[in-house]
C-alpha cells in the first residue's frame, strides 16, 4: 500500500516536471498588442468579420491572415486610430503591420 503511494507521488512528481519544462520550452508569447487591439474594436462580438468574436479577428491581424479590416460596424475615426496604433507599435518582432 505504502509503496503504491509512493509510486504514484514519484510518478506524479516526474511528470509534473516534464510538464512544466514543456510548458516553459514551448511557450508562445504573447502578443503586447493583443488587448489594446482588440479594446480598439468595437466589442460587439457579432461575428460579420468572419471572425468568432472580436477577439478573434484581433489575433487574425496581428497573425497576418488578413491585409484590411473587414470589421463591418467600425466607426471611421475607430478604424483611423486602429490602423495608426497598428502602424506605430510593433510587435515581439520588431515590426509594424499596416492594414488596407
Ligand atoms: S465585425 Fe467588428 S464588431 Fe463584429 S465581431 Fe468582428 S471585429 Fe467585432
Amino acid at each position: 500500500m505504502i509503496q503504491a503511494l509512493l509510486l504514484g507521488l514519484g510518478l506524479g512528481g516526474i511528470l509534473g516536471l516534464v510538464l512544466g519544462i514543456a510548458n516553459k520550452e514551448f511557450e508562445v508569447p504573447e502578443d503586447p498588442r493583443f488587448e489594446k487591439l482588440t479594446g480598439l474594436l468595437p466589442g460587439y462580438n457579432c461575428g460579420a468579420c468572419g471572425y468568432p468574436g472580436c477577439a478573434g479577428l484581433a489575433r487574425a491581424i496581428l497573425d497576418k491572415e488578413v491585409d484590411g479590416l473587414p470589421c463591418k460596424p467600425i466607426k471611421p475615426d475607430a478604424r483611423t486610430n486602429l490602423k495608426e496604433y497598428l502602424a506605430n507599435t510593433p510587435g515581439p518582432d520588431g515590426k509594424t503591420i499596416k492594414l488596407k
